[in-house]
């Protein structure tokens, strides 16, 4: 999975891989942070205003699939409100003392951003309500009759939190961020900005045709656009192409098996599960991800998201099923049995809907 070009997720391989590749192309302020209209101009108000009392923003919370920008935006509100950040996540904050260190060492109006807020133990999730409410710490020195409990005043700081679903967060944590944002997958036009910003940065020669054919194949998420950017350079440069046009991008996508959709092997795999194997579905998430041989979570966060939102398949409460849109996708026939019933299916965009399904 680690090794798949159009994951959304960095891969830190070697010689710093992603992250230090990302680092270059990564917007810093809000201007350059492209598309996602809506959550940008409301950005710009909080900013703005939190700026204008001098007093820390509201807490933010972000969510959408990987890839898509949370971790940027952080950086940009950090970055426009002229304080700095600290960024640590979910499985990293093991006990409530680290969380504590973090805490007590804002400073004023500073932002702390907690990635996959969603993987937080129990114990430091209920150390961050206090302090997110009151700017308060309470912990606990010492152990059995002798222990007491202290409180420390914080602060007032700004917590930006991301997660790839909200239906992963406890109700009284959800509650206590005063600005919820959720970033959608990029239409082909935003890409193509994207792409083009990208190429002007790393000073790369891509005709607007090269751009398209990379913005339409990059799954709607920048950090996918930004990746396959890279490598088509790379298959230009050895290729002796000294510009990108449609059709030396078209081949180079085509030699790393992304298609016409942007979908590679792990997609296709999971399409004819779906709808050979499990005949169209449903069939509960577990089973499914057992038979990829792919944890859960990465069936979810990194793979269905995506053939969702394309109206491949479909979440419903008794578990996944595919589209007439995934068996024309992969030409072959439907079933006799779900083609009628198949036709009224809509495809869902529901990332948050039931996942208890009956079945598991
Ligand atoms: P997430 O935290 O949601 O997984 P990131 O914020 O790490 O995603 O974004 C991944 C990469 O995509 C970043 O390095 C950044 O360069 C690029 N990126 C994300 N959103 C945008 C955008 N709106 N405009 C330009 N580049 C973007």
């Amino acid at each position: 999975m680690s090794e798949r070009l159009v994951s959304p997720k960095t891969h830190d391989g070697e010689g710093g891989g992603d992250i230090a590749a990302e680092a270059t192309t990564r917007p810093q302020l809000l201007d350059q942070f492209l598309g996602q209209e809506r959550a940008r101009e409301n950005l710009g108000v909080f900013i703005k205003a939190a700026s204008s009392r001098g007093e820390a923003m509201d807490h933010l919370l972000l969510v959408g699939p990987a890839g898509l920008g949370k971790t940027t935006l952080a950086r940009i509100v950090a970055n426009e409100l002229g304080v700095t950040l600290h960024a640590t996540s979910g499985p990293v904050l093991q006990k409530g003392g680290d969380l504590a260190a973090l805490l007590t060492n804002l400073n004023r109006r500073d932002v702390l951003f907690i990635d996959e807020i969603h993987r937080l133990s129990p114990s430091v999730e209920e150390l961050l309500y206090p302090a997110m409410e009151d700017r308060q710490l309470d912990l606990i020195l010492g152990s059995g009759p002798g222990a007491r409990s202290v409180r420390i005043d914080l602060a007032p700081f700004t917590l930006i939190a991301a997660t790839t679903r909200t239906g992963l967060l406890t109700t009284p944590l959800r509650d206590r961020f005063g600005i919820p944002i959720r970033l959608n997958f990029y239409d082909e036009a935003e890409l193509c900005r994207i792409v083009a910003r990208g190429a002007n940065i790393l000073d790369i020669k891509i005709t607007p045709e090269g751009v398209s054919e990379i913005a339409r194949r990059a799954r709607g998420t920048p950090r996918i656009a930004d990746r396959l950017l890279r490598r088509v350079r790379d298959f230009a440069l050895v290729g002796g192409r000294p510009e990108i046009d449609a059709s030396t991008a078209d081949e180079a996508l085509q030699r790393m098996e992304v298609d016409q959709r942007g979908l590679d092997e792990m997609d296709r795999n999971y399409l004819y599960a779906l709808a050979c194997t499990f005949n169209g579905g449903p069939v509960g998430i577990e089973t499914l991800a057992a038979m990829l041989n792919e944890p859960r979570d990465t069936v979810e966060d990194i793979i269905e998201p995506y053939l969702m939102q394309q109206g491949f398949v479909l979440r419903t409460s008794r578990g996944r099923m595919v589209s007439r849109g995934a068996y024309e996708y992969l030409r072959i026939n439907p079933p006799a049995s779900l083609a009628s019933e198949m036709s009224g299916r809509t495809p869902t965009l529901d990332f948050d809907a039931d996942d208890d399904e009956a079945n598991e």
